[in-house]
């Protein structure tokens, strides 16, 4: 079976108050029905549906500190508890020492070897390479475990064909920031049923959306609940193109931040869980799965 996994940086389960949490405040359709008419929040999970299961995942592993992306995703990539490996929590990007564990394994590098094909389908411009060869930029926690792995990471002309998405799903970005007023412009729904075109290409798929945790750094509500209309439109054109007999999705996070506007830093929320595909893939991901050390061989799991 293959998995999607859709990478949500930055979301934690929060409260139900529509003061500072968008998940309260807005109403999100299609993840609501797969929920049950629940909302997105604490105390939704856990909770097993007809076609989604919901966990509340702990991203703390017993670090003292607010969970941090470097450290987070590299625990998502490897399994291994890092912040506890170097003794802190630490971010936005991987520092020598957590990058050790990325260039020692990863789900990318351990799948290419098992002969299974995986990619990152997200689409990075020019000038992200350009700053990455120059030495400006250094690679975030995915796209180092992408590269390390002897995997591409996607680029303009990928976009362009139509083999890779726009970090927001929709090309707005590439449109209105980057400048690429030719780019390709999608409906989120049809943004939603490209990742099920794409993803079907590979064993296993990530998608690794930002807006979320820059979302809850600005603090801005109205922003925020914009992010959140697109993306569930991309949710339900993926589930209404997804054949749950030959896959799982996968949403989750490397710690909260957007689900309290009340702060502009992380917190130290339990992360969602949220599986979509039939019962069985689901439970057998499920099994024994309440931090995010076990995303890994849950994927291995399913994939393997
Ligand atoms: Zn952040």
């Amino acid at each position: 079976m293959r998995i999607l996994f859709i990478f949500l940086d930055g979301v934690g389960l929060g409260a139900d108050n529509p003061e500072i949490n968008p998940f309260a405040h807005v109403e999100m359709p299609t993840l609501q029905n797969l929920l049950g008419g629940q909302k997105l929040l604490a105390a939704s999970a856990p909770y097993v549906g007809e076609r989604a299961t919901l966990l509340s995942l702990d991203a703390s592993l017993g670090v003292n500190g607010l969970p941090q992306s470097a450290t987070g995703q590299a625990v998502l990539l490897t399994g291994i508890n890092v912040p506890a490996g170097i003794g802190e929590h630490y971010g936005p990007k991987p520092n020598p020492a957590v990058a050790k564990y990325l260039l020692n394994g990863t789900l990318f590098s351990r799948l290419t070897k098992a002969n299974k094909k995986a990619a990152l389908l997200n689409a990075y411009p020019p000038r992200y390479f350009d700053s990455v060869d120059s030495g400006k930029r250094l690679y975030s926690a995915i796209p180092l475990a992408v590269t390390s792995a002897g995997l591409p990471l996607f680029t303009k002309e990928d976009l362009y064909a139509g083999n890779a998405l726009s970090a927001d799903f929709i090309g707005a970005g590439w449109r209105g920031m980057l400048g690429f007023h030719d780019a390709p412009q999608l409906t989120p729904r049809q943004a939603g049923k490209k990742l099920a075109e794409l993803a079907r290409r590979f064993d296993f798929s990530l998608f690794e959306y930002w807006a979320s945790d820059y979302a809850g750094h600005k603090q801005d509500m109205k922003w925020a609940v914009e992010q959140l209309n697109v993306f569930d439109d991309v949710l339900g054109g993926l589930i209404e193109n997804w054949n749950d007999g030959e896959g799982l999705i996968l949403v989750t996070s490397d710690h909260g931040n957007m689900e309290d506007l009340s702060t502009r830093r992380h917190t130290d929320a339990q992360v969602p869980g949220l599986l979509i595909g039939s019962s069985e893939a689901r439970a057998a991901f499920a099994s024994g799965l309440n931090n995010l050390t076990g995303i890994y061989s849950g994927i291995l799991k399913i994939v393997g």
